[in-house]
């Protein structure tokens, strides 16, 4: 079974998100449980908790099915003490209001040296970062997101996935979430079914599909091995159609929500039609 779906606004409460995927035919969704550029947020009222929760069973919507982004303003892996500190703090507070709202996966982006530290050291910091939310929380698995390599963001190479999770104690809340624009941008082809099969059979080999929690299904503005990191609508990029119609037959990536960035939200209507002809 796939799930497909988009990351739908949740402005005027989460519990609007729900329907905003119902509304666009989506089996999964994508939302911010806070404002992502804003460090602080209040508490989760238990009505609106409620609401989303009923709207979730409204529409069919299981947890796995649902993978929440987290702030763009954290950083796991920050060189510095003191922000460092101050990310976690927000990255906890993410996580609890998952469990609040009974979600499982929390998708964030790794996080990035600031050139400041080594590759080695940003990737522990980050897998320290990990175990400390995991250890004060008890049921959301931390999804770490690829990364185009922007900047001095890690993440960009399955590599860097891999040596994170080396270092996390409990595997079994740690997953990753592939982001097909990102790993374009890295370096990664995906415009043949040759390079899709070879990129995934990378994948396979250095992280492994068993950690495989998401995916982000964006095509691309930016060019292969570019590290910029600009979405496109599907097949409207320089990834083109072949690697969604791969990822759509690929059971490997059953389960598991399949979620558009693309740059059109008039159009994800389209976009989820198209892939879901395109399942098995
Ligand atoms: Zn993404
Ligand atoms: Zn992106």
């Amino acid at each position: 079974m796939k799930y497909v779906g988009a990351h739908v606004s949740a402005s005027g409460g989460v519990d609007n998100a729900p329907l905003n995927a119902h509304q666009i035919n989506a089996t999964a969704f994508a939302l911010f449980t806070k404002n992502q550029r804003q460090w602080q947020a209040k508490p989760l009222e238990s009505a609106t908790i409620d609401k989303f929760k009923h709207n979730c069973e409204k529409y069919g919507y299981s947890s796995k099915q649902i993978l929440p982004h987290d702030s763009y303003l954290i950083n796991l892996g920050h060189p510095e003490a003191e922000a460092l500190e101050k990310s976690r703090v927000a990255f906890l507070d993410e996580m609890q209001r998952c469990e609040q709202l009974g979600l499982t996966l929390l998708n964030f982006h790794p996080g990035s040296d600031l050139r400041q530290i080594s590759i080695d050291e940003c990737l522990a910091r980050i897998a320290e970062s990990i175990n400390i939310t995991l250890d004060k929380t008890t049921s959301v698995v931390a999804v770490i997101e690829n990364t185009a390599g922007q900047g001095s963001n890690l993440g960009y190479k399955f590599e860097h996935l891999a040596q994170i999770i080396d270092q996390v104690e409990d595997k079994s809340r740690v997953g990753v979430c592939i982001d097909t624009c990102h790993a374009f941008a890295a370096g990664y082809d995906l415009r043949t079914q040759k390079a899709c099969a070879e990129t995934f059979a990378e994948f396979e080999k250095i992280v492994g599909f068993q950690y495989l929690r998401g995916m982000h299904l964006n095509d691309a503005k930016s060019e292969l091995a570019s590290h910029v990191d600009r979405h496109h609508s599907l097949g409207k990029g320089n990834i083109g159609k072949i690697a969604f119609e791969y990822i759509m037959q690929d059971p490997r990536i059953d389960g598991i929500p399949l979620i558009l960035e693309t740059i059109d939200p008039d159009i994800w209507i389209d976009e989820i039609a198209w892939l879901k002809s395109l399942a098995k």
